[in-house]
This record gives C-alpha cells, sequence and structure tokens, in this order.
C-alpha cells in the first residue's frame, strides 16, 4: 500500500510499503480521507529535533472497517468510522476522570499525548491500524469529509467545552482566524451556545465564509481590530478568545480584547506569547482571565462533534486532493491557498 512518510526534516515522501498486521484489540481502517494540518507543517520544519521520523503522517482519519483482531467485538467491515486524535490509555487517573488527553501514561509535561501521525503511523496511508477504543462510528456521515472532525471538529470542540460558563447568552466570544479549526470553532459557537460571536481573519474569503457560517460580526485582522471587538462591548472586552493561530499579532491581539474573568484559549502553535505577572505591574490581562493552551480533545468532544455533523450543524468547508498529490496539498497549506480543510484521498 501507499503511505506518505516524513523521513527527514522538511522531507515527506510517498512510499510502497506492507499492509500492517493486526494485534488482537487492533482495526484495520481502510482511509477514506486524511486531513491536513498546520500541526503536520510545525512538525516538518521542527528540524532534526523531531524524534519520530520514518512514521507515515495524519492524525485526521476516518474510513471503513476493513478487519478487526480476534478480540474486537463491536464493529463490522464497511463500518464508516472516525479515528481519534488522541490515543490515551483509557485507565489512568485523568482517563477515568474523562481528561483523556491530559493522560499520565501516553502524554506527560514535556510531551503531548500519544497521536497517530505524530508517533504512531497515521491517516496518510491506504489503510491504518487503530485499537479498537480509539475509533468512533460515524454511520451516514461521508467518511472523507468527516476525517476533519477528528482534530478540527473535536479540538475546536473541546477549547469551546472548557469555556462554557462564559458563553452564555449575552456574552461575546471572538474566533481569531476562519481557517480548518476556526471555521469549525464558529459553527460550534453558533450551534451549542447564545455568544454572540465575532470572526477575526486577514483573508477576505476567509470572513465571507465566516458570514456564511454565521459569525454576527466579521472584521479584518489589522491594527484596528482590538479597538473594534472592545468597541462592540463598551469597553468591556470579549467573554471568550479562541486564537486558532497562536503568532505574536494574534496572541497580542487576543490579550488586548479578553474581558475581566475572561476564557482565552490558544489553540493553534505559532509560538506567539506574552508575561503574565500576578500583580497589577504589567497591563497585560485583566482580572480574573483563564489561560489554556489547548490540546486536541476526548472521547466524550468527539461524540458530541460527530453528533452535531449529524445533525447538519457542522459541515466541514473541504478540498479534495489524491493522496499522490500531497506535496501539493501541503504547499497550498502553507500558502494559505486552503479554504477549509486539505483532505487527502488514497
Ligand atoms: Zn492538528
Ligand atoms: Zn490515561
Amino acid at each position: 500500500m501507499q503511505a506518505v512518510k516524513l523521513v527527514g526534516p522538511h522531507t515527506m515522501e510517498l512510499q510502497d510499503v506492507a499492509v500492517p498486521e493486526l494485534g488482537p484489540d487492533d482495526v484495520l481502517v481502510k482511509v477514506a480521507g486524511a486531513g491536513l494540518c498546520h500541526s503536520d507543517l510545525h512538525v516538518l520544519h521542527m528540524g532534526e529535533e523531531w524524534p519520530f521520523f520514518g512514521g507515515t503522517v495524519g492524525h485526521e482519519g476516518a474510513g471503513w472497517v476493513e478487519s478487526t483482531g480476534s478480540d474486537v467485538d463491536g464493529f463490522e467491515k464497511g463500518d464508516a468510522v472516525l479515528v481519534s486524535v488522541v490515543w490515551a490509555c483509557g485507565h489512568c487517573r485523568a482517563c477515568v476522570e474523562g481528561r483523556d488527553n491530559a493522560c499520565e501514561v501516553n502524554g506527560s509535561r514535556a510531551m503531548f499525548p500519544t497521536t497517530p501521525g505524530l508517533g504512531p503511523d497515521g491517516a496518510m496511508a491506504e489503510y491504518m491500524v487503530v485499537k479498537a477504543r480509539h475509533l468512533d462510528k460515524i454511520g451516514d456521515l461521508d467518511p472523507v469529509a468527516a476525517a476533519p472532525l477528528a482534530d478540527a471538529g473535536v479540538t475546536p470542540m473541546h477549547a469551546i467545552n472548557s469555556a462554557r460558563d462564559r458563553l452564555t447568552p449575552g456574552s461575546t466570544a471572538v474566533v481569531i482566524a476562519v481557517g480548518g479549526l476556526g471555521h469549525m470553532g464558529l459553527q460550534i459557537l453558533k450551534a451549542t451556545t447564545g455568544a454572540r460571536i465575532v470572526a477575526i481573519d486577514n483573508d477576505e474569503t476567509k470572513l465571507e465564509l465566516a458570514r456564511e457560517l454565521g459569525a454576527d460580526v466579521v472584521l479584518k485582522s489589522d491594527s484596528e481590530a482590538a479597538q473594534k471587538v472592545l468597541d462592540l462591548t463598551n469597553g468591556y472586552g470579549a467573554d471568550a478568545v479562541f486564537d486558532f493561530v497562536g503568532v505574536q499579532p494574534t496572541v497580542t491581539l487576543a490579550t488586548q480584547i479578553i474581558a475581566p474573568e475572561g476564557a482565552l484559549r490558544f489553540v493553534g502553535l505559532g509560538g506567539g506569547s506574552f508575561t503574565y505577572a500576578s500583580d497589577s505591574s504589567t497591563e497585560t490581562l485583566p482580572w480574573g482571565v483563564n489561560v489554556q493552551r489547548s490540546y486536541g480533545g476526548t472521547r466524550a468532544d468527539q461524540l458530541q462533534v460527530i453528533a452535531l455533523a449529524q445533525q447538519g450543524k457542522l459541515e466541514v468547508e473541504v478540498k479534495r486532493y489524491p493522496l499522490a498529490d500531497f506535496q501539493q496539498a501541503f504547499d497550498d497549506l502553507e500558502a494559505g491557498k486552503v479554504t477549509g480543510r486539505a483532505v487527502l484521498v488514497p
């Protein structure tokens, strides 16, 4: 079968490899679609630091069950399934508490939890092996269009679920960047909260998409964006801000517009930072702001995302590429030419 391998710094290759063998609790998934993520680009350009060269890329995968290991119950050949982005142990204290994305066994302070395509072989291949407990059935959803739900859906869902107490009717939520994750986050906010939604992006096409998806206000991300958000809220600021980029200008913008006791969620890995002081010696953040750097999500988040998609309230804007054109897809993503999510189709 063919698989896209990260073979060295800045280099991916399409290779012919054996179809993987199954263990007793494994499922062989015939991949229907594999989404491309900015974190794939992040890893691609990390240099020699990356510890997993030789692995198959792709942490957003969906497809059909092809065969099952001897101990697997509940899945049959042909079932459409979505592969979880977080492969937690399922048994540790954090997992049992429903915080599988903070698994004590498969994650640590220094490392994100085990994720397919960022360690174990991922979805950019004709087949992938997944433990049955990391799969959810998606029924009639098209698995090509559903693949991005695994990360671009689940990650915003998790960030939004962590800020629900600030997303009451009458609140203001800001989505910074209407890309792969942002366009999903916007729909989740629309479908599940009463917040007024402000979308900010520097690309007119993406702001147009934001309007179509139900943003109440769209703003160009220029030097006046922060003041405009403050003006919209009588100077109070936004109750929740979701930064899906995380570069310095967006991190600065987020800190400038967050309200007292607001929820600030950094989802993009852009490397921006800000100064945090425990007193009022710097005015970076108002009182009481709660900051989280968000990683992936839980099985519960994934089930919620699938449910919203099945209700027609969460749709992925998908741009399809044949697996063999993976380089073109990554180049387009890097150049900002992808509206919504690029998906490789084996
Ligand atoms: Zn990702
Ligand atoms: Zn665990």
